[in-house]
């Protein structure tokens, strides 16, 4: 084994960047273990956090609320996921202020899956903004915001093609995107496929790892196809058996996120989006094995060790 490796290295953690997403909380109950999440991946400095957004009008109340609640009580970046389902070109712009009124200078600029479900057909409000090239323009004439955009490495499942998929990503940097976020992928050499493809064309922004720890291997696969992704058979294989004993499969879902990880970072990636779906074990464990260590000012675990 070559021991000179990049990711053998004892400063890699200081070359690697991390953010965190986590969904609003529909319950008391969720809301609880969602600031207990908060609380747990908070010293390990991410980049920006940011927080999803569904549609209708609840989610983005709960939306805004977990973003107020994130800047009120911690010193996280937050960044707003926004969608355009389901509204007027006004209630979004409208959406857009409450959250700059709230102090939020990053967002995640969003389509959104249709209100009927991922996979039904999607159709534009008659009066709003059409897909995420249209958000991204929509935020830029409101301020001058930090804009991540969605990618997808194995292409989004309306995409008829790479070009068409890759087409729009350019128009949403050529309206103003900072980064782009990819959908949850498995197979690395799919994502360096996907970079080069856009590269080639002539797409600069960093195109960030979304990276899913699987607290679920049942839950991922059923879930994958839809979103645009696929579940290789050797990770199938890696979970099988595991399903009656959540500790094991933890721990093989953690050394697997964590072998993705590092992989990348030999291949020269260095910022990476971690879906937390609001759990933090998994994440924090992973960060651990990358190198990234809590700042021990910030830690409840390191001051009570202490
Ligand atoms: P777009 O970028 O507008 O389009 C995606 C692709 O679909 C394009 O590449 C394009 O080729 C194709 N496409 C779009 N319209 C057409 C058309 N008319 N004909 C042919 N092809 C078309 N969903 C939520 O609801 N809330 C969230 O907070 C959220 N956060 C996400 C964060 C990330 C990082 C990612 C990757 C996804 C997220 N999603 C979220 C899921 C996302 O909304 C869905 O994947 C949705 O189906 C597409 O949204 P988009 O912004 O990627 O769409």
């Amino acid at each position: 084994m070559n021991q000179f490796r990049l990711s053998r290295r004892p400063d890699i953690g200081n070359k690697i960047r991390v953010s965190f997403e986590f969904f609003p909380p529909k319950t008391d109950e969720m809301e609880t273990r969602l600031w207990e999440t908060v609380k747990r991946l908070e010293p390990l400095r991410p980049r920006f956090v940011s927080v999803t957004y569904g549609a209708g009008g609840s989610t983005r109340e709960r939306t805004a609320r977990t973003i107020d609640r994130i800047l009120a009580e911690s010193a996280l970046m937050p960044a707003a996921h926004l969608t355009c389902i389901d509204a007027t070109r006004e209630t979004v712009d409208e959406v857009i202020r409450q959250f700059v009124d709230l102090g939020v200078t990053r967002f995640v600029a969003l389509r959104g899956d249709p209100s009927a479900g991922v996979g039904t057909r999607y159709r534009p409000h008659p009066g709003g903004y059409a897909n995420g090239a249209e958000m991204v323009a929509a935020l830029r004439r409101h301020g001058d915001f930090d804009i991540s955009v969605s990618a997808y490495p194995e292409k989004h499942p309306e995409s008829p093609d790479f070009a068409t998929d890759i087409d729009m990503l350019k128009r949403k940097v050529d309206n103003g995107a900072t980064r782009a976020i990819t959908q949850f992928f498995f197979d690395n050499d799919i994502y360096e496929r996907y970079v080069e493809r856009v590269r080639r064309a002539g797409i600069y922004i960093p195109i960030v790892p979304g990276i899913l720890p699987v607290h679920n291997i049942s839950q991922v696969a059923n879930f994958s196809a839809r979103a645009g992704a696929h579940v290789p058979a050797w990770l199938r294989e890696r979970f099988e058996g595991l399903e009656n004993d959540p500790q094991t499969h933890a721990l093989v879902a953690s050394a697997v996120a964590a072998e993705q990880v590092l992989d990348l970072v030999e291949r020269g990636v260095g910022d990476f989006h971690f879906y937390t779906m609001n759990r933090a074990d998994l994440v924090f464990a992973i960060c651990h094995m990358i190198g990234i260590r809590a700042d021990p000012a910030k830690s409840s675990l390191g001051s009570a060790a202490a």
